[in-house]
């Protein structure tokens, strides 16, 4: 006979309390765990159901309530990273005092796999949309007050559009609204509006219906997934990331915190691969910050340039990368980051595993 004598693996269960003063409610969430800080956090209010998600590790821990009174739309999130603290704060509508919180829902206190809680949307609202190149927009949305949402730099989100009842859904990474302004660190309160790079296939199946969109119309977003650990950054000294077409995207937020968080940094490096001139996004942008901060460096590689282009051509190669990854010091610590076409992403890997890079000294981007 098998007992199950094991120990549990994995952070331990947290739990939650609350209290309430004349005009708040407070939901407070005690994750016994340390690294805990507001990426870990989702909350969504809609109608008067609660759903907070605290994320630890690959497990996550839910709070899912229907409310006994009618709260206001704008809630506030904070964490007490050294205790593992996460407070909600509610405003009430009545000032009157709540004999309970409200009835449990789905799921409600449960400490389980983030893989098995399902992806939970949202309504947001596009605010605007700009040309970027010819084929590709810069869309900004607008979470709704009643959400708390920041997307780890390196992870995605998924996008819902109903097209003729059907549901349509793809996945599309956050990027920050432009590379040279400075990059903000989860602040309070939190970030209201979401930014992405997506380039416009005309015979796609999602990206015209969201072209399409007007002004004030709404798009389902998703909590955020991935698997980049932003602990990867830490004490490199050369960042290396290759980038193709929209695979640009994980790239802009990589780029934007190792130069400003990341201290021991000498080095960043972007080679980025495109067909032509007129695809390349953020061209100029990433010229001025190459200007700008002397640690960045950018390489053009173009696969069907026109007859006047006298920069690097041709798809990722050896000969290409040899000379591009040359590290600031010998023995350098050093990161990769690769994202593009499948077949690119692929290919690169493998010339990189050839140039003796290791496993861990890369992260592949891939669907
Ligand atoms: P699709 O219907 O998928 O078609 C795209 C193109 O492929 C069209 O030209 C179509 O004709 C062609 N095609 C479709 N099926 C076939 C087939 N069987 N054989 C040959 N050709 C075919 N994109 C961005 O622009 N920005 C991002 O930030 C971004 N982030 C991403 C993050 C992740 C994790 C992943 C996996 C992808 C990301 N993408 C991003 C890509 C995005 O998810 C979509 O794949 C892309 O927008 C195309 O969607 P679509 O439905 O419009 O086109
Ligand atoms: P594109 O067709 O414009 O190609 C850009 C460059 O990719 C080309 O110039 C070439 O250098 C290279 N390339 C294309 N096909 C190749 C091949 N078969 N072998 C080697 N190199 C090749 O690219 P696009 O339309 O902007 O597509 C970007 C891709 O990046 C999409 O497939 C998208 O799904 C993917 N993407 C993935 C993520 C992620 O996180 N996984 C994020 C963003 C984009």
């Amino acid at each position: 006979q098998v007992t199950d004598t094991l120990p549990r693996e994995g952070p331990s269960s947290p739990s939650y309390d609350w209290f309430q003063t004349e005009s708040s409610v407070t939901i407070v969430i005690y994750t016994k765990q340390k690294n805990i800080n507001l990426d870990s956090v989702i909350v969504d209010l809609q109608d008067d159901s609660l759903r907070a998600e605290v994320v630890i590790k690959d497990q996550s821990y839910l709070i899912h309530i229907e409310l006994s009174h009618e709260v206001q739309e704008n809630i506030s999130v904070r964490v007490i990273e050294n205790v593992g603290k996460v407070d909600i704060v509610l405003q009430k509508r009545e000032n009157i005092p709540w004999k309970c919180l409200g009835q449990p829902l789905e799921k409600h206190d449960s400490f389980i796999p983030k893989k098995d809680t399902g992806l939970y949307y949202r309504k947001c609202q596009l605010i605007s949309k700009e040309y970027v190149t010819h084929d590709t927009r810069l869309f900004c949305l607008m979470l709704p007050p009643s959400t708390h949402l920041q997307v780890p730099v390196g992870h995605h989100v998924y996008l819902m559009l109903s097209v003729t009842g059907a549901e349509i859904v793809k996945p599309y990474t956050p990027v920050s609204e432009s590379l040279l302004s400075d990059f903000k660190e989860p602040v309070l309160p939190p970030n209201k509006y979401i930014y992405f790079l997506i380039k416009i296939y005309p015979d796609g199946l999602f990206t015209p219906e969201l072209d399409r969109l007007q002004i004030g119309d709404f798009v389902s977003v998703s909590s955020p997934e991935g698997n980049f650990k932003l602990s990867k950054l830490q004490e490199v000294e050369d960042l290396f990331l290759l980038a193709a077409g929209t695979g640009f995207t994980p790239m802009v937020n990589i780029l934007k915190y190792s130069l400003t968080s990341v201290s021991s940094l000498r080095k960043v490096k972007l080679m980025f691969f495109n067909k032509t001139e007129d695809d390349i996004i953020w061209r100029c942008q990433l010229e001025k910050l190459a200007f700008k901060d002397k640690r960045f460096d950018i390489e053009f590689v173009l696969s069907t340039p026109s007859s006047e282009w006298n920069g690097k051509r041709g798809h990722v190669s050896p000969a290409l990368l040899s000379e591009f990854l040359e590290r600031s010091l010998e023995n350098s610590r050093v990161f990769l980051c690769i994202c593009g076409p499948t077949p690119f992403t692929d290919e690169g890997i493998r010339l990189l595993h050839d140039l003796n890079f290791s496993t861990d000294e890369i992260h592949g981007f891939t669907a």
